[in-house]
């Protein structure tokens, strides 16, 4: 048992819940095993978070300082970049370029963040009677923050962020398979000058600590990010409780290469939006449809580019497709490409367990292109979150916007064309929080993220997302010169 310590309003100390056993899937090695949050930490967690908060040094504490204490996260975050990458890279088998951008859009965040605080402004609506009226924002309570193995840094960022930029305190409920770059972060925010019981990383079971957090009456937001079955369940309690949640759920993003898109640079956007992070990113474009007249030529290439993709240690600079987080999770991966043979698929590349070192000691799995399907198959309409690329050909664009269009998700979707006014028609036709034109993947902090459908409600990101974690109060300024004329016995 190692001595990882937990945070729980504002102590560090040994945790007394489920064991957290943390494993490299680069070679199955064990890297730490402690003890994780028990359920009196949730209690203690949400307490402290609510005396923190409600301290006049914080509550008062003007925006600029606030945004101060924001702006020191940042600079130390991009100080441990190496350290706070390489913990990833063990935990999760992400390739360590992939980490290392996952630190770097960390840091982003808290800097972006403390900047929009810095100018944030409340509103004074014109006047429409004898009083003039104030919108003023108020932080919420305590912040839930419950996120996935796959980025977590940035995810766990996008969340702390503006929720502290709008004066809250919080509590994050990392993902049991990697835990360890978030009690990473709650130790640079406190070496920050965070006060002390603003935030608590309690890492634990979802069923046990998420289900306590999100049920506790003092806990006033969810912001969750994970799979559409558990955002269904939060949302279910949330309802009764009555509490806003945001939800960043699953995807089964649909891309499009038309008969004139450039090839080559669909090609490796293509590649790069579903193997880069070994497929396990809530945007990944799963489902191909492409062009009947270039179908045949444009999906050799494709096959031809995939099976050069070098698969391999996550630490090695030459690495493009690393492990994927888990034994069980490339398990589940293998299985559905199973389903899809019985489906019918014919396996273009890819599709079964890779053979010799290092493959034999990892959670490898190699990148998958199938064909054969059709759009209304499980293996089409799943998310499989590895490596796995379905690829259909389309002639009609009218059954193409159905089919792109048919599936609970609706996170992302990638057009590649050189004709912009196709581009924007289909961008418009499309059901999706994001469209790509000839790029996938690209990400700002500046823009906002999130998905329709099933795949979330909720908007994460850009200037305003210190106002999701806030709540607007009306003021009235009564400059009656004389007393209000209804009950005024003057008046009769
Ligand atoms: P998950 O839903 O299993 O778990 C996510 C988090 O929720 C974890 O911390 C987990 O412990 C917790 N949790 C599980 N059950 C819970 C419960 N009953 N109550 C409260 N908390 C609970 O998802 P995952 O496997 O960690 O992540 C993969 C999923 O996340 C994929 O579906 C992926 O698409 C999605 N994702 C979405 C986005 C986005 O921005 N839309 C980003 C990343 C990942």
């Amino acid at each position: 048992m190692s001595d990882t310590k937990i945070l729980v309003g504002g102590e560090w100390k040994l945790g007394s819940g489920k064991l957290i056993r943390s494993i490299n899937p680069a070679n199955g090695e064990l890297i730490t095993e402690f003890k994780g949050a028990s359920l009196e930490d949730v209690d203690i967690a949400v307490a402290a978070g609510k005396r923190a908060m409600y301290d006049p040094t914080w509550y008062h504490l003007k925006s600029f300082k606030r945004a101060a204490i924001l702006s020191n996260i940042a600079r130390l975050i991009h100080r441990d970049v190496d350290k706070l990458a390489a913990l990833q890279t063990l935990d999760t088998g992400k390739c360590l370029s992939e980490t290392k951008a996952l630190v770097q859009s960390a840091a982003e965040t808290f800097q972006y963040t403390a900047a929009a605080l810095e100018i944030q402004e409340g509103e004074l609506p014109p006047s429409r009677g004898d009083f003039f009226t104030m919108s003023v924002y108020e932080p919420m309570g305590v912040i839930g923050a419950i996120t996935p193995w796959n980025s977590p840094i940035a995810s766990d960022a996008q969340k702390l962020a503006p929720a502290l930029a709008a004066g809250n305190a919080v509590i994050i409920k990392p993902a049991e398979w990697a835990s360890l770059v978030s009690l990473a972060l709650a130790e640079i925010c406190m070496e920050a000058g965070l006060p002390k019981g603003l935030l608590s990383v309690l890492p634990g079971s979802g069923s046990v600590i998420g289900d306590k957090l999100v049920r506790h009456p003092d806990v006033k937001k969810i912001s969750f990010t994970g799979g559409t079955s558990t955002g269904r369940l939060i949302a279910g309690i949330a309802a009764d409780k009555l509490m806003p949640v945001s939800l960043e759920l699953g995807g089964k993003s649909p891309t499009i290469v038309f008969e004139d898109a450039d090839v080559e640079h669909a090609i490796n956007g293509i590649l790069y939006g579903i193997f880069s992070s070994t497929g396990q990113s809530c945007i990944a474009g799963s489902r191909l449809f492409i062009a009947a007249k270039i179908y045949d030529s444009f999906v050799d290439k494709l096959v031809a580019r995939c099976k050069a993709l070098n698969v391999g240690l996550p630490n090695d600079s030459s690495t493009q497709v690393a492990p994927l987080v888990s034994f069980q999770h490339r398990d589940v991966v293998a299985n559905y490409v199973e389903i899809a043979k019985k489906e019918g698929a014919k396996v273009l590349c890819g599709g079964e367990l890779l053979q010799g070192q290092p493959y034999d000691d990892g959670a490898f799995y190699p990148p998958t292109i199938l064909s054969g399907l059709s759009n209304n198959t499980q293996t089409c309409q799943e998310e499989i979150f590895g490596p796995v690329l379905v690829v259909l050909p389309f002639d009609n664009e009218q059954d193409l916007i159905q089919q792109a269009n048919d599936s609970v998700f609706g996170l992302a979707c990638g057009l590649w064309t050189q004709d912009y006014k196709k581009a924007l028609n289909f961008s418009q036709k499309i059901a999706a929080g994001t469209v790509w034109i000839n790029t996938y993947k690209q990400f700002s902090i500046a823009t906002q993220f999130g998905g329709v459908k099933e795949s979330g409600l909720g908007r994460e990101k850009g200037r305003n997302s210190i106002l999701g974690y806030m709540q607007q109060k009306s003021l009235y300024w009564g400059l009656n010169q004389e007393p209000l004329s209804w009950a005024d016995p003057r008046s009769k």
